[in-house]
């Protein structure tokens, strides 16, 4: 019975700690695949970017932002996705373990769910799990700043994959001879090499693969025909119902610089 009556146990629910997330803070949720190595090996990951994967993790992203309540933005690449709560969200009170949990069991469920729409070919193996972290900042810089640092991660591996996976692929090295070539090497090295041997502008790669995912909130004026009886008419009449609705949209652009921002004010907005 789980009326007004306390039991003899209920003393126990003292030992829960609080974790409010500071006011004022952006809250961001980070998740990452476990063991997406081996994941993506045994299922057969096209390397160094399998488009099935990556749209699957955008789409995963996607119903977390309409489940949950104040993501203002989502950003993605490779096997994690981070998830920004608006800073003045008191969804939960504000609790760390609910915005991390939800983030992520929405995350994981959404994986396995959707996964035959985005690999109808592949069976899913086992169940892949996610880790997550919540992580406060306490400015719209700082904000920026983890962001551009995701986007900028993004970069720098993609450059790297694209080199090795060409060296093993098209060049014919062995994964630790491709290795040894790109040991030390600067971002410079690595489009010159890309260009002079294997006749690949990095900058023409697609755009998904050089700068992720980028999922915000845009309004849509929806239309649609309804019937109404009006008092003083015996028929019913069609007329034309608008609404504004919000909906994701998934953009791969820049973030690191301030046009981004400068095109989207309503995002940090209060
Ligand atoms: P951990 O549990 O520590 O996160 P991990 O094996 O998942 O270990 P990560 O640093 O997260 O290590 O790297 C993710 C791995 O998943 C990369 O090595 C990459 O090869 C693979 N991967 C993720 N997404 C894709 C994709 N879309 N296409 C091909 N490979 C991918
Ligand atoms: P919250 O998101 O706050 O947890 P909730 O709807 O999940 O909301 P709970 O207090 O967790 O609320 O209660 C779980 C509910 O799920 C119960 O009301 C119960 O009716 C239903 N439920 C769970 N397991 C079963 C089950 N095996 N059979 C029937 N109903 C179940
Ligand atoms: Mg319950
Ligand atoms: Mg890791
Ligand atoms: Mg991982
Ligand atoms: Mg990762
Ligand atoms: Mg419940």
């Amino acid at each position: 019975c789980r009326g007004m009556a306390k039991s003899k146990f209920e003393y126990v629910r003292e030992f829960e700690v609080l974790d409010t997330c500071l006011r004022n803070c952006w809250v961001v949720v980070r998740v990452d695949g476990r063991n997406f190595h081996r994941f993506s090996d045994q299922h057969h990951f096209v390397k160094p970017n399998d488009i099935r994967a990556l749209q699957l993790m955008n789409r995963c992203a996607e119903n977390v932002m309409n489940e949950l309540e104040d993501i203002c933005l989502a950003y993605g690449q490779s096997d994690e996705y981070s998830f920004v709560f608006h800073k003045k969200s008191n969804w939960y009170k504000r609790r760390a373990s609910k915005f991390m949990t939800h983030v992520v069991s929405q995350f994981a469920s959404s994986y396995v769910f959707f996964w035959k729409e985005f690999f109808p070919d592949q069976a899913i193996l086992y169940p892949p799990g996610f880790d997550g972290r919540v992580v406060l900042y306490p400015n719209e810089q700082n904000l920026k700043d983890y962001l551009s640092w995701r986007q900028a991660d993004c970069h720098i591996n993609n450059l790297y994959n694209t080199v090795f996976w060409s060296l093993v692929q098209k060049g014919g090295l062995t994964p630790s001879e491709a290795q040894k070539r790109l040991r030390g090497s600067v971002a410079a090295e690595k489009n010159e090499m890309l260009f002079s041997e294997f006749n690949i502008n990095y900058n023409n790669e697609p755009v998904l693969y050089r700068k992720g995912s980028v999922l915000i909130w845009q309004k849509v004026n929806e239309v649609s025909k309804k019937k109404i009886k009006l008092p003083n008419e015996d028929e019913e009449k069609e007329v034309e119902v608008s609404r504004w609705r919000s909906e994701t949209v998934q953009l791969h652009c820049d973030i690191i610089g301030n046009e981004f921002w400068e095109e989207h004010p309503d995002i940090l907005a209060e």
